[in-house]
């Protein structure tokens, strides 16, 4: 989608720091972080939610969710704890409306945050 701004950050349009990428799917760093580690993981094909994915696309978010398990082996980030997190329409404050996995890790999160 050409407005988009994870599609134009998967195509390096706009900058970001990169921790992951296959031939589907790209791992940045969020701009604002809310935690010690706060990662975004997208699938190149673009869909506005998750809900969007699951229904459109089962074989992206299977590729999506791999990518994740992968990425946080490999990083040892599954060793010390992490979380995903995905915001869907307005009361979550979803705020890009490509499908996003939020992942974070602290030393200890709380339920709802650090
Ligand atoms: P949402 O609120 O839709 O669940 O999450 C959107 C996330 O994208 C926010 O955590 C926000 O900080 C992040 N974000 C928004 N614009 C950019 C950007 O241009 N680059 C990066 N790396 N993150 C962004
Ligand atoms: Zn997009």
């Amino acid at each position: 989608m050409s407005d988009c701004i994870f599609c134009k950050i998967f195509k390096g349009e706009i900058p970001s720091t990169r921790v992951y990428e296959d031939a589907k799917v790209i791992g940045f760093k969020d701009l604002h972080p809310q935690a010690k580690t706060h990662l975004l993981f997208i699938h190149k094909n673009h869909t506005s939610n998750f809900n969007d994915l699951a229904k459109t696309d089962p074989q992206g978010m299977s590729e999506l969710m791999s990518a994740v398990a992968k990425y946080t082996e490999e990083s040892g980030l599954s060793q010390a704890g992490y979380r995903i997190v995905t915001n869907i329409g307005p009361s979550a404050g979803q705020s890009v409306f490509h499908t996003h996995l939020h992942i974070l890790s602290s030393a200890k999160l709380g339920m709802f945050g650090e």
